[in-house]
């Protein structure tokens, strides 16, 4: 499948390159797409089954599945991390989505969704795990990682930098798997998680790869004045929207740390944009409710 690379800007004698996968000809987009893809056709294999996921009022993921279930005529359920989104649903344009897609909802309180991967938790949302296709969180698993190796190719050889967002950590793993030798792939952290490189081991032998966790804005969908602003000059500048909770992130990290010459790593650098532009209106949402500014 091919993704169209635009060429951003030349910085301290680094190359910039977007892959964008924010603009995959499919009707999901991102990253989702390409973690969804085999675990679709392996739920398909199975006729009777429907598929169930987790995530935030605010997640990619859901979103992702709840489209994908519509699309490929299987029914979803999503498990909404807090209760309290049960009364509230329409201040998350995501959930909304979900809805409309024919996604189920089953809100649980934040205490039951930490018990998710115990067998316990199956008789507390009174629900047979056996009904169902089970996606993790984020949607990483090994049939995740398989449609990320298709992000790069032979052609991809000339770039000596691959760089991505971390959320779960399926993306880059599947990155790293196929990368080259003579590539080097920094992923940037979305959220403050201290297994994270261990949980991307598991996955990967190869050690070829950094996660740089400086860039987090203090954790998972929190921002502040500069990130914001970064964003809007970047739109200004280049024409291209990033979101605000992955891709925004990485790239001020990779500018940043470009403009204060702490980049020791290559030239060529081909940057992933995994999309995630779904959320951008529901963040603007929770921003003026704050009171604070948002994006263009
Ligand atoms: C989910 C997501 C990520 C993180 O992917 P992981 O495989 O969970 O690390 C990155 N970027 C965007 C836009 C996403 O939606």
């Amino acid at each position: 499948m091919k993704v169209r690379t635009d060429f951003i800007c030349e910085l301290n004698q680094k190359k910039l390159w977007l892959r964008r996968e924010d603009l995959i000809k499919e009707k999901v987009k991102g990253n989702k797409f390409r973690k969804l893809k085999y675990n679709l056709i392996e739920a398909k294999k199975n006729n009777s089954r429907s598929i169930l996921t987790f995530g935030g009022a605010f997640s990619n993921h859901l979103y992702a599945t709840a489209l994908s279930g519509k699309i490929n005529h299987i029914k979803t359920y999503g498990v909404v991390r807090g209760n309290e989104w049960k009364e509230k649903i329409n201040e998350s344009q995501t959930l909304i989505n979900c809805i409309k897609y024919g996604m189920t909802l089953i809100f649980v309180s934040r205490e039951i969704f930490k018990k998710k991967n115990v067998k316990d938790f199956w008789k507390i949302i009174k629900l047979n795990p056996s009904k169902f296709y089970v996606i993790p969180e984020g949607g990483t698993n090994e049939l995740a990682l398989k449609g990320c190796l298709e992000m790069l190719s032979e052609n991809d050889y000339v770039y000596d930098v691959i760089c991505c967002p971390v959320g779960t950590g399926g993306t880059i793993a599947g990155l790293i798997k196929s990368s080259i030798t003579k590539q080097k792939v920094i992923g940037f952290s979305a959220l403050n998680n201290n297994s994270l490189k261990s949980e991307i081991d598991k996955y990967t032998d190869k050690k070829k790869w950094i996660l740089n966790d400086q860039y987090t804005f203090g954790g998972y969908a929190k921002s502040n004045l500069e990130l914001i602003y970064f964003i809007n000059n970047f739109k200004k500048k280049f024409n291209i929207q990033l979101d605000p909770i992955y891709t925004g992130k990485m790239l001020f990290g990779i500018f940043d740390l470009i403009n204060k010459n702490k980049w020791s790593w290559g030239k060529n650098i081909l940057i992933f944009h995994t999309g995630g532009k779904q959320g951008i209106e529901g963040f603007n949402k929770r921003q003026i409710k704050k009171g604070l500014s948002c994006i263009i």
